[in-house]
């Protein structure tokens, strides 16, 4: 049976109003299409972009029922929204990637075991259902090693690292701490990578996929900070991760974009860390620098519209703009300066409130090449780090 595509004019709904909403709402505003935001948060950036808002829990019943009367098909902006929801809202209409799907990435335990089940390569890890059983967990993958919540950690939260025997205990205490009932953790093999890579993979109904270019990335503190595009290097590992990206959402069977987060080893081996079941943050740099970004790629793979034409039209280097990072750049002569520098596109999220750790915007660095754009990235990076020194001083 053809699966019933959903044209320009109907309502889309997405739950999560993030940042990754407001710029999926604005791409589906551009194709015609209208948005329903579902996110608890008033204060979320989508709802301004939004034509219907719903600034209501996740768990209102009511809100469900209108919500799932309003849209064509629902999507999400992360991983972590209640997976029974989107349960609920299939009985109604089509939630791509599906609800399924979205049970298998949220939880990192269920995310590798299904990885490596399949042939995957993933850094060795093992299940934890209590704190005592760190010790004995710790061993058999060895040191030294990270745990994390199997559930709801993002940007390094819910992380610990142990790297050695006499970390056990205080780990131990602190899972011991912030145990919930019925609550699991995954402790991984810390992996001595020589980058962080990443790619985004784009599947619709048809099975249908396309990838975008393989791009470098830089974390600090397990935010992610910069990311280059095109990753400089071989071409030979590229394709590998291309070709891995496309099994595994094959394998998924999931439609909308993906993103595989990939550590490379030293010996040029890729190792899958994490997979996204949405846009991602390095991708944002598609805004700027692609014929099709990957917000619109979201709206054609989950409305059933053809895939658009993966184009890298210029190299680029994104910066994340965090905490306190914004606030110079928000207003006055920094905001100026940021404006004036050649090949610099500038996206603030709209957050009403600047707080540590907090994604508030990024700016896309273009070039000629990729060396222009990061000359130009790095000169920001020394900006930012000065006015934070001048401002504790
Ligand atoms: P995650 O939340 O799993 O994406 O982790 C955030 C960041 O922590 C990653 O981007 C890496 O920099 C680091 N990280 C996560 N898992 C590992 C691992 N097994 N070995 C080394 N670093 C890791």
């Amino acid at each position: 049976m053809k699966a019933i595509v959903i044209e320009p004019g109907s309502v889309l709904g997405v739950l999560g109003g993030g940042q990754l909403g407001a710029m999926f709402t604005m791409a589906a505003c551009r194709l015609g299409y209208h948005v329903a935001v579902w996110d608890p948060d008033p204060e979320a950036p989508a709802h301004r972009v939004a034509t219907h808002s719903f600034p209501a829990p996740f768990t209102d019943q009511h809100v469900l029922a209108r919500f799932a009367d309003l849209v064509s098909v629902v999507t999400y902006e992360w991983e972590n929204i209640p997976a029974e929801l989107c349960q609920a809202l299939e009985q109604q209409k089509p939630v791509r990637p599906s609800s399924a799907v979205l049970s298998v990435i949220q939880d990192r335990l269920e995310q590798k075991g299904f990885l490596a089940s399949n042939g995957f390569p993933v850094p060795p890890f093992a299940g934890l259902t209590a704190p005592d059983q760190l010790a004995n967990i710790v061993r058999q993958v060895g040191y030294p090693a990270l745990c994390k919540t199997a559930t709801a950690g993002y940007d390094g939260k819910g992380q610990w690292r142990i790297t050695r025997e006499s970390d056990v205990r205080e780990v131990e205490q602190a899972l011991s701490e912030s145990a919930r009932p019925g609550m699991r953790w995954i402790v991984e093999s810390l992996i001595p990578f020589q980058r962080e890579l990443s790619i985004l993979v784009v599947r619709g109904i048809d099975g249908q996929s396309c990838t975008y270019p393989l791009v470098e990335n830089e974390h600090e503190e397990g935010i992610l900070r910069t990311t280059k595009v095109p990753a400089p290097g071989s071409s030979a590992v590229a394709e590998r991760a291309a070709a891995f990206a496309c099994q595994v959402v094959d394998r998924l069977e999931g439609v909308g974009v993906f993103c595989l987060e990939l550590f490379q080893l030293p010996s040029g081996e890729l190792l899958i860390n994490e997979i996204a079941p949405r846009p991602h943050n390095s991708g944002h740099y598609t805004l700027d620098a692609c014929s099709v970004s990957q917000f619109e790629q979201q709206v054609r793979a989950i409305c059933g519209m053809p895939l658009g034409e993966v184009r890298l039209l210029s190299p680029a280097v994104m910066v994340n703009l965090i905490g306190d990072d914004a606030a110079f750049f928000m207003k006055g002569a920094g905001c100026q300066a940021l404006l004036d520098v050649p090949g610099a596109v500038l996206h603030f999220y709209g957050k009403p409130a600047i707080r540590p750790r907090r994604k508030m915007g990024h700016v896309t660095f273009l070039g000629e090449t990729i060396s222009f754009a990061l000359d130009h990235a790095k000169q920001f990076r020394r900006t930012i780090r000065d006015h934070l020194r001048r401002s504790q001083s």
